[in-house]
């Protein structure tokens, strides 16, 4: 059952498309610090790539046909991909899944205050974070705030060389006495993740001058008021860009890999596939951190209604077919697993971890407290992925997530799941994971797109 390390297969052409595939991928990383500008990306390079708007096909009747390409955007956030194969629809669709929200601070609506002469912005915690390793850290705002009358600012303060950041104080060590002695969940609690953005306060002004000062600032520059944070999404996240990691260069640090790794390299797939068989899909979704939920998260009915529209545009729409395409489809929940890290071997079982260089991971189960709440993959499908990524030389593990009964998580799979579909969680592993800088390694990126194209074109 021991597999080579990825890293020792590779001949130099290997090396060249591997390294290509990483530096594309910190970009998009760089760039993409929030769903929307994930999103953003995402269209630009799908419209390089040929593809065009669903919505306007839509709007204008225009028949789809094998080979088109189309992708459609919901409320800035979600992006699902489609090309058309030379198979009917109805015989289903090979999907990837992947999310583009990440876990972070997120501001409150009414956020700014001033205590003690300094300004600060009130959070609240989105996805589950370790709270204690989100001080003392250069963060960045990013997300936009509109105003009443619909106009859209766009923010993203704190990213280029010559921009300020901003961020959360901790405790000096000399004073940490008692704050030490504390639980990590309590050491640094929920509501004081509160980001420090200024000083100075306005000259003449008595009462809340710096918050005076702070406000004509967000006037001035960008033409924002304090009621304007009533209607703004502002996240709060690392500022900085992704980065190579190690001495060796074989591993990428940055922010949001959960799960963007897996985004990126579906969308990568997804592109690169030409005249598949079976229609390919690629949705990139949000809200997975708190559940899927809302209009943006995988329970939305946007993606079962975007398959409707495909139906309908190819002239075969009808809600006993829409049901034969989703129940035939096959996807894979492309989601992050969590990398074996040799400081703490004791979380997890060592024949079902994840390694570094071992390539993509595909894990059966989530879930806890015995599998409760995973999609439980079926042999049958995860035998037709061994064979495909097997003929393809693409380098594969499986894993869990950690010892049986020490912690658990979930991901999309089950979702999709439910629509009778065979579905398999398979990613890329992380280190740091949920951490606000996470590591990955650039072989286990570069064979889990290999593997994404893969199932894009031989899964049937
Ligand atoms: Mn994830
Ligand atoms: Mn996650």
């Amino acid at each position: 059952m021991e597999k080579a390390n990825a890293w020792t297969t590779y001949e130099g052409k290997d090396l060249v498309k591997l390294t290509d595939l990483n530096e594309d991928y910190k970009e998009f990383l760089s760039n993409g610090k929030t769903e929307r500008e994930c999103v953003r990306q995402s269209v630009a390079l799908a419209k390089k790539a040929g593809y065009k708007d669903l919505n306007e096909m839509i709007a204008s009747k225009t028949p789809l046909k094998t080979g088109d390409k189309v992708y459609r955007v919901w409320m800035e956030k979600t992006i699902v991909l489609f090309q058309i194969g030379k198979e009917p629809l109805e015989a289903g669709l090979n999907i990837l899944g992947a999310h583009i929200d990440s876990p972070r601070l997120d501001l409150k609506q009414n956020p700014l205050y001033e205590d003690t002469e300094m300004a600060l912005l009130d959070t609240h915690y989105y996805g589950g974070v370790k709270k204690y390793q989100w001080v003392t850290l250069p963060m960045a705002l990013h997300g936009v705030v509109v105003k009443k009358d619909g106009t859209k600012i766009e923010l993203s303060i704190g990213e280029k060389e010559d921009e300020p950041v901003v961020g959360i104080t901790d405790l000096l060590i000399h004073l940490s006495g008692k704050q030490m002695e504390k639980k990590a969940s309590v050491v640094i609690e929920g509501e004081d993740l509160n980001v420090l953005i200024g000083s100075r306060p306005l000259k003449g002004e008595e009462k809340d001058a710096v918050k005076k000062q702070m406000l004509d600032l967000l006037k001035e520059e960008y033409n924002i008021e304090e009621e304007d944070f009533l209607s703004a999404e502002i996240e709060v996240v690392p500022a900085g860009k992704a980065r190579d990691f190690g001495l060796d260069r074989s591993m990428v640090m940055s922010y949001g890999q959960d799960d963007r790794v897996c985004a990126y390299t579906s969308l990568v797939a997804m592109l690169n596939v030409e005249a598949p068989q079976r229609t390919s899909c690629c949705v990139l979704v949000d809200k997975e951190e708190i559940g899927s939920v809302g209009a943006t998260g995988m329970h939305s009915k946007f993606f079962e209604n975007t398959v409707a529209e495909i139906l309908a545009l190819s002239g075969d729409y009808n809600d006993l077919v829409l049901r034969r395409t989703l129940a035939n489809s096959y996807m894979l929940s492309s989601d992050v697993s969590a990398a074996f890290d040799p400081n703490y071997p004791a979380v997890m079982e060592k024949k079902n971890s994840a390694y570094f260089g071992k390539g993509l991971v595909l894990n059966k189960y989530t879930g806890a407290r015995g599998k409760s709440g995973s999609n439980d993959a079926n042999p049958e499908f995860i035998a037709k992925l061994r064979k495909i990524f097997d003929e393809e030389g693409v380098a594969f593990q499986t894993a869990e997530l950690g010892r049986v009964d020490i912690g658990g998580g979930g991901t999309i799979a089950y979702i999709p799941a439910s629509y009778g579909m065979n579905v398999i969680d398979c990613g890329v592993a992380v280190l740091n994971m949920h951490a606000p800088w996470e590591i990955t390694s650039k072989s286990d990126i570069y064979e889990v797109e290999k593997g994404y194209e893969a199932f894009l074109t031989h899964c049937k």
